[in-house]
């Protein structure tokens, strides 16, 4: 058993993944939910997923070895500064933002001297949100990312490196800035993409987007997927991750106007080639183990 009392802040698809794990995996003797809307923590105790449930976030986190932040980007600075005085000696602080940077800046000023904070992210995810949406095999065969501070307890990232291998993850050990630049990439811009696509679509006229819907399976309907993510949890990953998003955005549109200009020009080999240099990189990720 890693911990003894484990608090978990935000009751969502990623928290309540975790209580998952942490109960299937007997990580932890108990488990509180912590969470803003009642009626999650009433699910959180009907699911088996915590032992109570609280809306107090100060009582909620007292005498826990480790408290989990597990609420959207733009919230976790806030909960840092309501728990601070609560928060036991030697407890351990972690998160599963997104986002890096602006976290580490929100949440750092805020853990007291006696307390320490180990920043992840776990790259595993649905489109799904809510204690309902949780599931012990999210984390499997996943990376999580830690961005430890440059002064943080080696003992405290062993033991936020052992409960993410529990639950099945791999670790990779990363600097913040370049956690945002690779995450703004991978997922950000995808993300940012699919809304701009599905957003597209619902401006047509209603006989354009019946269609739209009926014939979606030739490719709209992978966007749908990803445009369907919690509103609030992307709102926050946009303004919190904002420089290395609008330098990726900047790259991209530059990209889309070269394939603007050869679709206008005729140039056939400028999208062939284009097209084939994609197509290696499918390649890589079934490689890397990383096909779905
Ligand atoms: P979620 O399913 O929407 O759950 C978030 C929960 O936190 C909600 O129940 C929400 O309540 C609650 N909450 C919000 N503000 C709070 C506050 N100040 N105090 C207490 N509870 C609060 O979200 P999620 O998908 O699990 O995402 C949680 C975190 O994981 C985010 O930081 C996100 O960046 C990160 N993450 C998400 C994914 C993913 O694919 N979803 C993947 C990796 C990491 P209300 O709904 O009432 O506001």
């Amino acid at each position: 058993m890693l911990f003894n009392k484990v608090s978990i802040i935000g009751f969502g698809l990623i928290g309540s993944s975790l209580a998952c794990c942490i109960r299937l995996h007997n990580l932890a003797k108990e488990i509180v939910a912590v969470d803003c809307d009642r009626t999650v923590c009433e699910k959180a105790l009907e699911l088996g997923l915590a032992d109570s449930a609280m809306v107090d976030l100060r009582n909620g986190v007292e005498d826990s070895d480790l408290v989990i932040l597990a609420v959207p980007v733009g919230a976790c600075g806030a909960v840092a500064e309501t728990i601070r005085y609560s928060l036991k000696e030697g407890a351990i602080v972690t998160d599963v933002g997104s986002v890096k940077s602006a976290v580490v800046e929100a949440v750092q000023p805020h853990i007291p001297a006696h307390a320490h904070f180990i920043p992840a992210h776990p790259i595993a995810g649905t489109e799904n949100s809510g204690p309902e949406a949780g599931f012990a095999e999210l984390f499997d065969g996943r990376w999580c990312i830690i961005t430890p501070l440059p002064e943080t307890d080696i003992q405290a990232v062993e033991k936020i490196t052992k409960l993410w291998e529990a639950c099945g993850s791999t670790i990779e050990i990363m600097d913040v800035k370049r956690h945002d630049l690779i995450l703004a990439i991978t997922s950000h811009l995808p993300h940012l993409i699919a809304y701009t696509i599905v957003g597209t679509a619902t401006d047509l006229e209603d006989d354009t987007m019946d269609d739209v819907i009926k014939f979606s399976a030739s490719g709209f309907r992978d966007f749908t997927r990803i445009a369907a993510s919690d509103p609030v949890m992307w709102r926050d990953v946009f303004l919190n991750n904002k420089e290395a998003v609008l330098e990726i955005l900047q790259r991209f549109n530059e990209d889309i106007t070269g394939l603007q200009k050869a679709i206008r020009k005729g140039d056939g080999d400028y999208l062939e080639s284009a097209f084939t240099r994609t197509r290696d990189v499918r390649r890589q990720v079934i490689d890397a183990g990383q096909g779905g």
